[in-house]
C-alpha cells in the first residue's frame, strides 16, 4: 500500500460559478489560475501522483505551457490517474477537506464525491469530502482564497 498527500490553494476573484471538485458550484466568485483553478482536483492529482512516486501536477502540466491555459482539471486528474493505474495501483480510499468560508459545500459534497469516483473509476464509498470554514480568520476567512487538502491510499492491483 502507498499513501499520498495533496494540498492546493487558489485566489478568489469576481465572477462565478466556482469550479470545485469537478463540478460548477453556484457562487459570485471564482477561483483564479492558469487552468480552471479547481483546488480540490489539483490536491487530489498531487496526492495520487505522490503516492505512486510519479512527481507532481506541475511537472505533468507546467503553467508555462499555453495548452494548459484554462484547462479542465478533470482532464489533468484523468491523465495523472491513468499513469498511476498503469503503474499498478488502484484506489483504497481518498479523504479530502476543502477550506472555504463560502459557499457552503454541504449541499454539493455528494455531487463532488460522485464526480471524483467517476474520474478515479472508484466506488463513492471509498471517497470522502469534508469542508471547513475559517471562522472569518485569515485569507480563507476573508474569502481571498479557497484551499484543499487530501490524503489518498493506493493498493497494488
Ligand atoms: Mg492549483
Amino acid at each position: 500500500m502507498r499513501i499520498g498527500i495533496g494540498h492546493d490553494s487558489h485566489r478568489l476573484g469576481p465572477g462565478g460559478p466556482l469550479r470545485l471538485g469537478g463540478i460548477d458550484v453556484p457562487h459570485e466568485k471564482a477561483l483564479l489560475g492558469h487552468s480552471d483553478a479547481d483546488v480540490l482536483l489539483h490536491a487530489v492529482t498531487d496526492a495520487v501522483l505522490g503516492a505512486a512516486a510519479l512527481g507532481d501536477i506541475g511537472q505533468m502540466f507546467p503553467d508555462t505551457d499555453p495548452t494548459n491555459q484554462g484547462r479542465d482539471s478533470a482532464e489533468m486528474l484523468t491523465a495523472a490517474w491513468q499513469r498511476v493505474t498503469a503503474a499498478g495501483w488502484r484506489l483504497a480510499n481518498l479523504d479530502c477537506t476543502v477550506f472555504a468560508e463560502s459557499p457552503k459545500i454541504g449541499p454539493y459534497r455528494e455531487a463532488i464525491r460522485d464526480r471524483l469516483a467517476e474520474i478515479l473509476g472508484g466506488i463513492p464509498g471509498r471517497i470522502n469530502v469534508k469542508a471547513k470554514t475559517a471562522e472569518g480568520v485569515g485569507p480563507v476567512g476573508r474569502e481571498e482564497t479557497i484551499a484543499a487538502e487530501c490524503v489518498v491510499l493506493l493498493e497494488k492491483t
